[in-house]
C-alpha cells in the first residue's frame, strides 16, 4: 500500500517485505527501478517537478531515513518503519547470489566502484561482477552504452540525488537489467571508504547525527531537514 508524504508516494513496508518485493522484481524478466528517497529528496522534488515524477514512477518507493517516519507519523498517515537503502541493497546481493546473477556499479569517484565490487563478491562468490564505471562521466549516453554492453541484471547506481533517479528514468530500461536501485553514497560504505553509525545510534533513530558527527560540512545541507516535519504537521492540521 502506498503513503503519501508531501507528494511522494512510499510503500509501506517492514525490511523484510520489501526484500521480498525486491526479489520479485528481480526474478521477473523487465526493467524495474527503486528509489530510496530521504527528507532532502521531498523537499527538492516540491520544487523539481521533473523528480518528483520520476520518483513517483518507481517500482519500489522506500523510506530511507529516520525523517521520512516521523514526517509521516506527524501527517497522522504513519509507515511500518524506515528501510534503508543500503540494507534493502544487501538484501538483494543476497537474492542475486542466489541466482548467479550478474552486478554493474554505476557512481561514486575513481577507483570506488571497483574496491565495493570487489569487497561485494568476496562476500557472495556467485555473484558476477560484469563492470563498473565512476559517476564523474560527461555523456550520459556513452554511459549507458558501457552499462548495456555489461548485460547486468542487478545495477546500483549511485550518482547523488536527483540525478540517479533521473539516470535511471531516461536511460534505465536500455541497459538491460531487470533492476536498478538509486543508492547516493552507498559505494562509499561498500567499498569500506565511509562508515555508517554504529548499530545502537542505528536503532535509536541518530544515523543522521553520527553522519553529522563525521561529515561536519553536511550541516548547511542538513538544517533544512526539520523543515519537512514542520510541513508534515501544516499539512495534518489542514486536514
Ligand atoms: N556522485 C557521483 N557523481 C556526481 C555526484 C556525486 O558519482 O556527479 C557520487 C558521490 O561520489 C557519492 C554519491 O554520488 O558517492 C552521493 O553521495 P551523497 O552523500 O550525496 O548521497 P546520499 O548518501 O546522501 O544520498
Amino acid at each position: 500500500m502506498k503513503k503519501e508524504i508531501l507528494g511522494v508516494n512510499f510503500d509501506d513496508l517492514t525490511r523484510e517485505e520489501a526484500a521480498q518485493a525486491g526479489a520479485a522484481l528481480l526474478e521477473e524478466d523487465r526493467f524495474h527501478y527503486v528509489v530510496t528517497p530521504n527528507p532532502e529528496f521531498i523537499l527538492a522534488a516540491e520544487k523539481d517537478r521533473e523528480f518528483l515524477q520520476v520518483l513517483n514512477g518507481a517500482d519500489l518507493v522506500l523510506a530511507d531515513g529516520i525523517g521520512v517516519v516521523y514526517s509521516a507519523k506527524i501527517q497522522g498517515t504513519p509507515l511500518k518503519g524506515r528501510v534503508p537503502g543500503i540494507e534493502f541493497a544487501t538484501d538483494m546481493l543476497r537474492v542475486l547470489d542466489g541466482m548467479g546473477g550478474r552486478l554493474y556499479l554505476l557512481g561514486s569517484k575513481p577507483g570506488v566502484a571497483e574496491e565495493a565490487g570487489r569487497r561485494i563478491t568476496e562476500q557472495h562468490p556467485n555473484i558476477v561482477l560484469c563492470g563498473t564505471q565512476d559517476g564523474y562521466f560527461k555523456d550520459e549516453e556513452a554511459s549507458l552504452l558501457k552499462v548495456a554492453a555489461a548485460r547486468p541484471d542487478l545495477l546500483f547506481v549511485c550518482l547523488g540525488a536527483p540525478k540517479q533517479e533521473k539516470w535511471m528514468a531516461r536511460w534505465g530500461r536500455h541497459t538491460g537489467a531487470r533492476l536498478a536501485i538509486g543508492l547516493g553514497g552507498a559505494l562509499d560504505v561498500f567499498a569500506g571508504k565511509v562508515e555508517r553509525a554504529p548499530e545502537s545510534w542505528q536503532k535509536l533513530g541518530l544515523e543522521w547525527a553520527y553522519r553529522l558527527k563525521k561529515e561536519p560540512q553536511r550541516a548547511g545541507r542538513m538544517a533544512r531537514l526539520p523543515l519537512v516535519l514542520v510541513k508534515a504537521a501544516g499539512k495534518r492540521f489542514k486536514k
